[in-house]
This record gives C-alpha cells, sequence and structure tokens, in this order.
C-alpha cells in the first residue's frame, strides 16, 4: 500500500488518542539519502536534515543503520535523537548507551578480520570497511569482471571463520556485511529503544535494504507501521512503501506541514 503524509497524519492521530507516543526511525543509506557510487561520497541533503530536525521537536526519532556510530552521526549531524550503528548493535541517545554484548567481545576479531580482507581484497578494487563491531566489503566500484574473483576470495577467506561458529555473514545492496554470530538486528534495537527510553512509544520505521526487514517485523508485531522506500516488485515485509528517499522527504514535509 502507498505511504502518504495523508495516511501518516490519520495514524498519528490515532495513535496519540490512544495515549501513545509515535516515534520514527530511519535507516540511513538508500532511506534518508540516495545510495553512492562509494559510501564515502554520502551526504545528507540540508532539507532532510531540516525535517529530522523539525519531527524530533515534537516526536522521538532514531536513525538506525549499517554504518558504525561516530561515522552515523556526523553524516546526520540532528542532536536530540536515538543512534543506532553496525545494524543496531551500538545504541546512544537520551543518556542511554547500548553494546550488545557479545558483538562487544567480537571486536577485537572483527577488526582484525577486516585488516586482513583489506590486504587480501584490495586488488579487486573492493572497499573494505571496518566498523568495530562488524565489516562491510563494498563492491559498487568493482570492475564487473574482477567480481567472480572477488566473490570465490571473500568466500576462501570467510570459510573457517564460519564454519568456527565466529562470525554471521549476510548481503545487502552490493555489499557484504560481516558481524559476530548473535541474534541482534535492527528490530530489537528499536523494540530495546523504546523499551528503555519512551514509554507508550510506537516506531514508524523507513528502510529499504535487507537488514531493514527485521525492522519492519518486529514494527509489525508491536503495532507499528513498517515502510519500504524503492521500487515495486520487491519481496518485503513493510506494509507500505514509497518510491524513493526524495519521495519520502516530500511526503515528511507535507505530514510536518499539515500537521497542527
Ligand atoms: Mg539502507
Amino acid at each position: 500500500m502507498k505511504f502518504s503524509a495523508e495516511l501518516l497524519l490519520r495514524r498519528v492521530a490515532q495513535l496519540e488518542s490512544m495515549g501513545k507516543l509515535p516515534s520514527f526511525f530511519f535507516d540511513f543509506d538508500g532511506t534518508l539519502t540516495n545510495i553512492a557510487r562509494a559510501p564515502e561520497d554520502v551526504k545528507l541533503k540540508k532539507v532532510v536534515r531540516s525535517i529530522l530536525e523539525e519531527l524530533a521537536e515534537r516526536f522521538a526519532v532514531g536513525v538506525i543503520s549499517g554504518r558504525k556510530m561516530n561515522q552515523l552521526k556526523r553524516l546526520v549531524g540532528v542532536k536530540d535523537i536515538f543512534y543506532s550503528g553496525n545494524h543496531g548493535v551500538e545504541i546512544e541517545g537520551a543518556n542511554f548507551k547500548f553494546v550488545e554484548p557479545r558483538s562487544a567481545r567480537s571486536s577485537t576479531y572483527i577488526t582484525s578480520l577486516a585488516k586482513d580482507m583489506e590486504r587480501k581484497l584490495h586488488r579487486f578494487g573492493a572497499h573494505v570497511n571496518s566498523k568495530n563491531y562488524s565489516l562491510s566489503v563494498h563492491y559498487r566500484i568493482v570492475d564487473p569482471r574482477m567480481l567472480k574473483g572477488l566473490m570465490s576470495e571473500v568466500e576462501r577467506i570467510l570459510k573457517a571463520p564460519l564454519r568456527q561458529g565466529r562470525i554471521d555473514v549476510f548481503h545487502g545492496k552490493k555489499v557484504v556485511e560481516i558481524k559476530a554470530p548473535v541474534d541482534w538486528d535492527k528490530g530489537k534495537a528499536i523494540q530495546l529503544i523504546i523499551e528503555k527510553k519512551i514509554k507508550n512509544g510506537v516506531p514508524v520505521f523507513f528502510g529499504d535494504d535487507t537488514t531493514d526487514e527485521y525492522g519492519f517485523k518486529k514494527v509489525n508485531s508491536i503495532g507499528g507501521m513498517s515502510v519500504f522506500v524503492g521500487k515495486k516488485g520487491r519481496q518485503t515485509a513493510a506494509k507500505y512503501r514509497v518510491s524513493s528517499p526524495a519521495d519520502l522527504t516530500g511526503e515528511l514535509a507535507k505530514f510536518l506541514f499539515d500537521l497542527e
């Protein structure tokens, strides 16, 4: 079903009439911004930052991303909101700080694995991003002719750690993500933030990629609203859809304008 400002206004009014606090959670890349050729090229548009600031004056707001905390905070640059990095593993906001314990213990190992992969994957033109609790191998900029070689090298490196149960691997948009093998995700991070800091909070969550599906499922299960950002035709647990970050920005601007 199509997401719109009108729909959001109705839902927010309904929740507030029940004494609930609608709370907004956003993925970052592909949701608040377009995906860039290289992750370091991404910038948040001023208008999007203003929308987040305006939303945060009235509602609890969180940005929850696969990026690491410090980088995410710098890129978003909005005060007094919740931030969650590493796909939910680290959380900060409203005097609350959390790192998922098993991931914290794996940090040294994950960091050394990132160094090793960086060294071995350099020649394929892949970009290895070391993020303390996870690492990502970005291959959007890799020459298509090098892709097969890159993937078999990735597989070769990860074979032993996977067998030893030291890592989990998952695939996003032109990215391979490697993290500690722990049952923790964006959905659980959203739930934890609400439990700890937003009494009566009901989440509205926007996302575009595979790790956001955990967020959609969780949000659906606790009476929230799940919104997929992207083109039609993808399999998703989200109940609503908006076709691009720009369209999402437009609907949110309209929502804020019409909000009394
Ligand atoms: Mg994303």
